[in-house]
């Protein structure tokens, strides 16, 4: 690559770790951002109700994402994910009070599922077998086409692990991105899920280790500046518009694009991008869960699908929360309160709360909406695309967003990728 500028639009997951990877590289990097802080869909905050940063979402990431551990690992942020040294989902059945742990172990070879303290209670090894069909699904068929979405191992495992990781109703849902989550992850054994959770909050472990790295390679991060439009020659990008500036583009100069798909639609024509999404419902509560109590339990039967305990604080995440999202406010906190009360068995009337709603938060993992994905090259020889909503095989994730801006990246620097 020659000497001039990467302006990196988007300071999300993928537009950070594009940066990242280029400033690495001793690349000129410049990053115009929207919103006043960086972060975009992974970001905290200061909330004056609960007392304590907040993050818009729990986020949880798996010990199999590899590009977001080499991602933190480049920004000196390597140990601000937590999480036990063994793989173990803990859930509660609120209707019944039920609890379960599942306990996959490390190695690939899944003996786990012949044992009945390990797996889930009321399955047997032969329902696993059936449900490993979906690792060879491929990426036009639905979940529901190719396994049972139903019984026990469905309800008590597979759809809340496949709703948390798709954010989207798991029988509808595309089977190859089901696979693709599985196959680095569970099936590779219980080295490779190990639950990580960022701590004390995202910004602490993914934001802002990012932009003091980025800073001491002298990347410009420019906050509060939207680009208006993009103007295009035949073969290149040829300036980016935002409102009171025009940058210029020069023939070495490059652009990576890592910004959510409806505004990357309205920004480069021909690009096709998912245009259906799903909501992410999470709630935070000024309260302690006790001492030795796990740090995440998967709930079945409430409105509430995962309870996060932090040291005074208690969150909750609904993934695939179009249902509910318009609620009231109170309403939901009351709703979901009810599930983490019977979860940690707390007798507390309704503590401060706050509801985060995230109507946009990922892409509608379904067969039809993958389809759409664009690649992160396009037409225009300078231009590349980012995001978790471009074509990087997996859902809408951080692993996803985060390969997404090394790839954009490594196509900017020059270099052939597959
Ligand atoms: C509530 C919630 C919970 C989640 N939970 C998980 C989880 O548990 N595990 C997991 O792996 N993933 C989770 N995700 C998904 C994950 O957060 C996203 O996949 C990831 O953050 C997307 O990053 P991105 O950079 O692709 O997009 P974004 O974060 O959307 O970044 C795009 C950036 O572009 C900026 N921008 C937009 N327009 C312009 C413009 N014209 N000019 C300049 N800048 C612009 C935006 O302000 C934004 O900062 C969750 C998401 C949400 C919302």
């Amino acid at each position: 690559m020659t000497t001039g500028t990467v302006y990196v639009i988007g300071a999300g997951l993928a537009g950070l770790s594009a940066a990242v990877e280029l400033a690495g590289r001793g690349k000129r990097v410049e990053i115009i951002e929207t919103a006043p802080q960086p972060g975009g869909r992974c970001r905290s905050w200061f909330d004056a109700q609960i007392g304590d940063v907040i993050d818009n979402g729990n986020h949880l990431v798996l010990s199999g994402n590899h590009a977001t551990f080499s991602y933190l690992r480049a920004i000196g942020a390597g140990d601000r994910l937590k999480g036990p040294d063994e793989a173990r989902f803990i859930f509660c059945d609120v209707r019944s009070g039920e609890r379960w742990t599942i306990a996959p172990n490390a190695g690939a070879v899944p003996w786990w599922i012949f044992s009945g303290n390990r797996r889930v209670p009321g399955t047997g090894a032969l329902d696993y077998a059936k449900i490993a069909r979906l690792l060879l699904a491929n990426r036009g068929r639905r979940v529901a086409d190719v396994i049972t979405c139903g019984g026990a191992l469905w309800e008590r495992l597979v759809r809340p692990l496949l709703l948390a990781a798709l954010n989207s109703a798991p029988e509808e849902a595309s089977a190859g991105l089901a696979s693709a989550v599985l196959r680095e992850t569970l099936a590779r054994g219980g080295r490779y899920c190990l639950p990580r959770i960022a701590t004390p909050n995202l910004a602490a472990a993914f934001i802002e280790p990012a932009v003091g790295f980025l800073a001491g390679k002298n990347a410009r991060i420019r906050l509060g500046e939207r680009v208006r439009s993009v103007d295009f020659g035949n073969s290149h990008a040829t300036g980016l518009d935002l409102g009171d500036q025009r940058i210029d583009l020069s023939t070495d100069d490059r652009v990576i694009l890592a910004v959510p798909s409806w505004i990357a639609t309205s920004l480069v024509p021909y690009t096709d991008a998912p245009d259906q999404s799903s909501a992410i419902l999470n709630a935070h509560f000024r309260a302690n869960a006790g001492s030795g109590a796990p740090g995440m339990i998967g709930v079945i039967g409430g409105t509430a699908e995962w309870v996060f305990a932090f040291p005074q604080r208690i969150s909750v995440t609904v993934s695939g929360a179009d249902a509910i999202v318009d609620r009231e406010r109170a309403e939901l906190a009351e709703l979901l309160w009810g599930d983490v009360a019977r979860v940690h068995s707390l007798r507390l009337n309704l503590p401060p709360w706050q509801i985060v709603k995230e109507k946009r938060a990922t892409f509608r993992a379904t067969p039809e909406q993958d389809a759409r994905r664009a690649p992160a090259q396009t037409r225009w020889q300078n231009l590349f695309l980012a995001g978790d909503w471009t074509a990087t095989g997996l859902p809408a994730t951080i692993e996803g967003a985060i390969r997404s801006g090394q790839k954009a990246a490594r196509l900017a620097a020059g270099e052939s990728v597959t």
